[in-house]
Parts: C-alpha cells; structure tokens; sequence
C-alpha cells in the first residue's frame, strides 16, 4: 500500500491561479522522493495539501496509514529567536501537552542525531544557517514522524553546506526509515538524495517526468562525479528545458521517451560510483 496516492488532483486558487491541473502520484512507504521544478511549478501546494494545509478542488488523496505522523521542515529555519536550541526542538512536544521531564530524553536524541550536542543552551542567533537548519530537522524528527515533507530546506545555505546537511539527511533517512518528499530546484540536490525524481512544469502544474534514480545508497562523492550521475543530469535538465517551453504546452511524459531513445545507464561506472 503506498504511503501517499494523488489521485486526479487539481487546485484551482481562489485567484483563478491553476496550481495543480489532473495531478496523479502515488508515493511508496520509505520512498525519497524529490519535486523538481521551476518556481511556481505547484511544488509547494503538493506538499500543503498533502499536510492537509488548505483544500484541492478536485481529486482524492488517501494516506496508506491514516495513523502515520508527519513533519514538514521548510526553507527558513522559523526557529523562536528567544528561545534555545534545547526549547526549539522541544516545541511540537510542547505544544501536544508534554512536560520537559517526559520530553527531556526524546530532545536529547533528535538533538544527537542532528550532531548538535553541546550546543543545546545556544540561542539561534549564535547558530549557523547550516546549524540553524540541523535545529528545524531535530524538531522534525523529535516527533517521531513516518513521513517528512521538506520544502526546500538547503535552499538558502552554501554549496558546502548544503552537502553535508545532504549527506547527513540520508543516513537519518536510512536510520529513521521515513518516506521523505523534498522539494528542489536543484538537479544536482535531487540526483544526490532521491531514488525518484518528479519533474514539474507550470501553467498549470503538471507531472511531465518520473524518473528512477536507480543507484545503490549509501551515496557517496564518488557519485556525483560518475558518468550515471551525469546521465541523469542531462536527462532531467532537459527534461526541465522542454517542460518549461510554452511552444511545448501539450509536451507529455510519452514524449520524454522518444526524447532519449536509448541513454543506457552505464553500469560499471555506476557500481563504481557506488563504493
Ligand atoms: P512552487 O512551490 O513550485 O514554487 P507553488 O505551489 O508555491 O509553486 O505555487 C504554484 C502556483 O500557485 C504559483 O503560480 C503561485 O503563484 C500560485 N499560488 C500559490 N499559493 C497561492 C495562493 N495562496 N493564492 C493564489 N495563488 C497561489
């Protein structure tokens, strides 16, 4: 059973903006899985609606596991600036009636797996943006949740920093085991992570590619600098050149086949690329 389906989804706002048109996704339990496309693409709404944060106009969205939890990490860190780390990340236990006795464990852990240890009395302001980040994640995972929904989150860090906080999101994915949907406008950044990457066009937003990032975790430097990596590179660059071009309007998934009739993956460099 999958952990998300949307079905025939659409969101029309009430400005008239088509945000999703005839949307269908179905999302596997312990699935990374990246929305990759340009601004206003309806990559957000996805994962409002998924939360339940405002409602579709058409379509149905089922949850696998309606007793499944789920936390959603954004782009800016919104932690409470008078607050410490230790209080930030203890919040959503806060907010559902948890005394700091019972809690006091559960922070420490979400605190450790985001290797912010020692840092638990700092205020944000004495933070990195990158620690800043760590801070949202562990109050995300504090709550225990099955599904993350991530929108953006290193979007505004620096390259080196957005690299390891890549590198450590998937040994948490792989730790906690949760169904992660994170949406980017990198490519890079969706290669990296996702075993899937969906790619969206907008006006309206739609689905115009589904790849499959078919290579091993854990994922290493070597990775990126393999041929497979680059493969998927150009395959989704292209893929979003064609869906962002208005000549392109009536483009389907159908079409990105016969755009790239026969792009094997190499295989040798894959494995390699894997060690
Ligand atoms: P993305 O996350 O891909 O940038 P969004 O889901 O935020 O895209 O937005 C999709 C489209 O819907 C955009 O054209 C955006 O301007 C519009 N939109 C988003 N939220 C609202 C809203 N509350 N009211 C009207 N239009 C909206």
């Amino acid at each position: 059973m999958p952990a998300i389906t949307l079905d025939h989804v659409s969101k029309v706002y009430a400005n008239g903006t088509v945000a999703l048109q005839d949307l269908n996704l179905s999302i596997a339990q312990g699935q990374f899985i990246s929305l990759l496309g340009p601004s206003g693409c309806g990559k957000s709404t996805v994962l409002r609606l998924i939360a339940g944060l405002g409602k579709m106009t058409t379509g149905n969205l089922t949850w696998g596991n309606p007793t499944h939890r789920l936390a959603y990490v954004f782009q800016e860190a919104a932690l409470m600036p008078w607050a410490t780390v230790e209080e930030n990340v203890r919040l959503p236990l806060k907010l559902s009636g948890l005394t700091k006795r019972a809690t006091a464990s559960a922070v420490a852990e979400a605190i450790e797996r985001v290797d912010l240890q020692g840092f638990e009395k700092c205020y944000p302001r004495e933070l990195s943006g990158g620690m800043k980040m760590r801070v949202s994640i562990a109050r995300a995972l504090v709550t225990k949740p099955e599904l993350l929904l991530m929108d953006e989150p290193f979007g505004a860090l620096d390259e080196m920093t957005r690299s390891k906080l890549n590198s450590d999101l998937l040994d948490l994915w792989q730790q906690m085991q949760w169904t992660v949907i994170f949406v980017t406008h990198n490519i890079y950044e969706a290669i990296y992570l996702s075993n899937r990457v969906v790619v969206m066009a907008a006006r309206p937003g739609r689905v115009v590619a589904d790849v499959a990032i078919d290579a091993p975790y854990p994922r290493t430097e070597a990775f990126r600098a393999s041929p497979a990596f680059t493969n998927y590179y150009r395959r989704l660059s292209t893929t979003l050149s064609l869906g962002a071009d208005p000549d392109r309007e009536t483009w389907q998934p159908a079409d990105y086949a016969a755009d790239f009739p026969s792009m094997p993956l190499n295989e040798g460099a894959m494995s390699e690329g894997a060690r």
